[in-house]
């Protein structure tokens, strides 16, 4: 390889938005044939909704939105900000506050324990949803949306609705993936029926889903260990160390800086196309240098 092909490759690069860390990372790019997508700030805009709250039966909708809001007002999730925003002022104070990574958050909120989160963390208070708050949640699940379970001591309380939205852009994007002959994957801590709603609208048939932050690297060693050469792309700081152990890192400009950190390239628009761009420019740099 020609260090002068490379960084032509590299100044085209900044033309489409990517910054690349070196120009050696455009020879990682050549063997890729996996792209594993973080789902939420990266195929979704991550900028999250409240749409629904369903009170369990003999609840009052304005007293599990409060309580839950409450909590969440301790965490700076994009599903918290959310909550927040659809609850107004005037919330109470949190003790013992929590965030159980991946699973949503606990605390005291006037004397009562109450917990927000997915079903597996409700289950940790050996709590259990009635069918009704069961079909809530199926039924918000289905359509792509987060359910946020909440409780308060020992009984489930609520199920409060969360809707992102995938990027206009992602779509084309994953066309244009597989037009290069990637297998895209899509990777998140989120809900399996939730991952395979938003999944099925931008065209991606392999899911993995439910994985905690911290697994989420296990699973880029796993499709490496499997063979497959892998390239990444996430936005979050749950998304770092799978952008660094991936053989191409690709991290969204509009994420956090741990991931930017992690990333041997930066996709500054944020705009999925530009990963796109970004394997499709080394591969033809890499057939000038031939
Ligand atoms: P992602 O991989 O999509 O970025 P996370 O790993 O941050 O998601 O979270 C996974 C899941 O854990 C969320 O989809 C949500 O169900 C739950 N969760 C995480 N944080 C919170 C929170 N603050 N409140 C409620 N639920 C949460
Ligand atoms: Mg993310």
């Amino acid at each position: 390889a020609t260090p002068t092909a490379l960084l032509v490759g590299t100044g085209r690069g900044a033309q489409l938005g990517i910054l690349i860390k070196g120009p050696e990372v455009l020879e990682s790019t050549r063997r890729v044939d996996t792209v594993v997508l973080d789902k939420t700030g990266t195929v979704t805009t991550g900028r999250m909704s409240l749409i629904a709250v369903h009170p369990a039966e003999g609840e009052e909708r304005a007293e599990v939105l409060r309580l839950a809001a409450a909590l969440e007002h301790a965490s700076e999730h994009p599903i918290a900000r959310a909550i927040v925003a659809g609850a107004g002022d005037d919330l109470p104070a949190v003790e013992d506050f929590q965030n159980v990574e991946g699973l949503g958050v606990q605390g005291v909120v006037e004397g009562r324990a109450v917990v927000a989160g997915r079903e597996r963390l409700l289950s940790d208070w050996s709590v259990h949803l009635d069918e009704e708050l069961a079909t809530a949640k199926k039924e918000a699940e289905q359509q792509g949306r987060t359910a946020v379970l909440v409780a308060w001591d020992g009984k489930a309380r609520g199920v409060l609705v969360v809707a992102d939205t995938v990027k206009p852009t992602s779509k084309e994007a994953i066309e244009g993936l597989r037009g290069l002959g990637l297998r895209p994957v899509l990777l998140t801590g989120d809900n399996e029926v939730a991952a395979r709603a938003v999944a099925a609208e931008v065209g991606i048939d392999e899911v993995i889903a439910e994985v905690l932050p911290a697994d989420k690297v296990d699973v880029v060693k796993r499709l490496q260990d499997e063979g497959r050469v892998v390239a990444m792309v996430g936005d979050g700081v749950n998304d770092a160390a799978a952008l660094a152990q991936a053989d191409l890192g690709l991290a969204m400009g509009t994420g956090t800086d741990v991931a930017i950190e992690a990333g041997d390239l930066t996709l500054v628009r944020g705009d999925l196309r530009a990963a796109v761009d970004a394997i499709r420019l080394s591969r033809r740099t890499l057939a000038t240098i031939k």
